[in-house]
């Protein structure tokens, strides 16, 4: 359910773009989503397939790049990719781990349908 009213927001902010932009029909629209945000990709594709006629009028496509988790470790400063949600550091065995990216929720661009 968190993905439906996501999508619903991100279509929100489209509407609201495209209004301000005075953008024809939408195209297509790219987001940029963490890993770790908690939310599933293929259920926010078919909620924003849902709504898009609803709420920009027509149908339009979601692009979903995937950003994968990383990590700083605090103690050496090594950056590493976290597999399988080990928070730990490859380089010294450190715990104490810093997110630096796979929360992130992003909408990247919105294209206008071309005439
Ligand atoms: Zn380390």
């Amino acid at each position: 359910m968190h993905e439906y009213s996501l999508a619903r927001s991100i279509l929100e902010t489209i509407v609201a773009e495209r209004n301000q932009r005075q953008l024809g029909p939408i195209a297509r629209v790219e987001i940029e989503l963490g890993e770790f945000s908690g939310i599933e990709p293929l259920q926010l594709e078919s909620a924003y397939a849902e709504l898009s006629v609803e709420i920009l009028g027509d149908r339009s496509e979601l692009r979903i790049q995937t950003v994968p988790l990383r990590g700083q470790c605090q103690h050496c400063r090594h950056e590493f990719l976290i597999e399988d949600f080990r928070f730990q550091c490859p380089s010294c065995s450190g715990s104490d781990v810093q997110l630096v990216s796979g929360e992130e929720l992003r909408i990247l661009s919105v294209r206008a349908r071309q005439n």
